[in-house]
């Protein structure tokens, strides 16, 4: 579900400034390709970790690779302060620009640190700073994270078992998670043959009380994609592949006698689509 980073060196132009990997589902990209292509072209690699915390390429953690990388802490993600985010800055740089940009324009950070004896207004800036309620419920799951991200890997791990059956008789697709990579049990998806057995699941899904959901429709088809953006090459999976993806529900308190049930169901459609073949 991530770039094709061997198609990424023939889109670049003399306007490109950066390289914005997408870690979908906290399943890293091919870092090493991606780096090696932004310095010979002397781009930034700004790392898209909102679905990424504690997943690793090679050994490194997402968003520590580039030269930015950025996490959120937005409501559907493994750990959540209801809105919020952060920024990992690996040019020493731009870090004290970032703490004036979050703080209004000002160099606030440094006076309360007792470097300077007064602030003032510094840069562009707004007031990106979380409030400190948002920060305590965010810390309350730093200090758990191991015990969330246990409980997420084992329904992961136990949806893709119990699927697995689904997957040898190429009903569905699982996901595949590359060498090298580990991820953090953000989502779990299947892939539907195409949008109308797709549609066909989720009303019955909905029929057993099970709320599944599909998402992002591809940025390129979206009216702001079309003004800020291009589509490079041929569109061969993106939208085809956008059809066919469905998440399953993937939260903490999520049970294991849930997990199954949901299986049971996705089976049942699918073992009764084959009879009728
Ligand atoms: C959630 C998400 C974002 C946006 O995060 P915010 O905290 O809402 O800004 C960006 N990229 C990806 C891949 C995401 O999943």
């Amino acid at each position: 579900m991530n770039i094709d980073e061997n198609l990424i060196e023939d889109a670049i132009t003399d306007r490109t400034r950066a390289i914005v990997p997408v870690h979908y589902a906290g399943v890293s990209c091919e870092m090493d390709k991606i780096c090696e292509l932004a310095e010979k072209y002397g781009l930034y690699v700004i790392e898209d970790a909102a679905q990424g915390i504690t997943s690793s390429y090679k050994g490194k953690a997402l968003g520590t690779i580039g030269d930015f990388g950025c996490y959120s802490f937005h409501e559907t993600k493994n750990i959540s302060m209801g809105e919020g985010g952060a920024i990992l800055i690996n040019t020493s740089e731009f870090g004290e620009r970032a703490e004036i940009i979050r703080e209004k324009g000002t160099n606030r950070s440094k006076f309360f640190r007792g470097e300077i004896d007064k602030y003032t207004w510094m840069d562009a800036g707004s007031s990106y700073l979380p409030s400190e309620l948002n920060a305590a419920y965010l810390w309350a799951q730093l200090n758990n994270i191991e015990k969330i991200q246990q409980q997420r890997m084992k329904n992961w791990t136990l949806y893709f078992t119990e699927l697995s059956e689904l997957a040898e008789k190429r009903f569905i697709d699982l996901p595949s998670i590359p060498e090298g990579c580990v991820h953090n049990a953000h989502m779990f998806y299947i892939k539907s043959k195409d949008l109308k057995e797709r549609t066909e699941l989720i009303d019955f899904l909905k029929k057993e009380n099970v709320h599944v959901v599909f998402h992002y429709v591809p940025l390129h088809s979206s009216p702001a994609g079309n003004r800020y953006g291009r589509f490079h090459g041929r569109d061969i999976y993106t939208s085809k592949e956008s059809e066919r993806l469905l998440r399953l529900p993937m939260y903490y308190g999520l049970e294991t006698s849930e997990v199954k049930y949901i299986c049971e169901c996705i089976k049942k459609f699918y073992f009764m689509k084959e009879k009728i073949y």
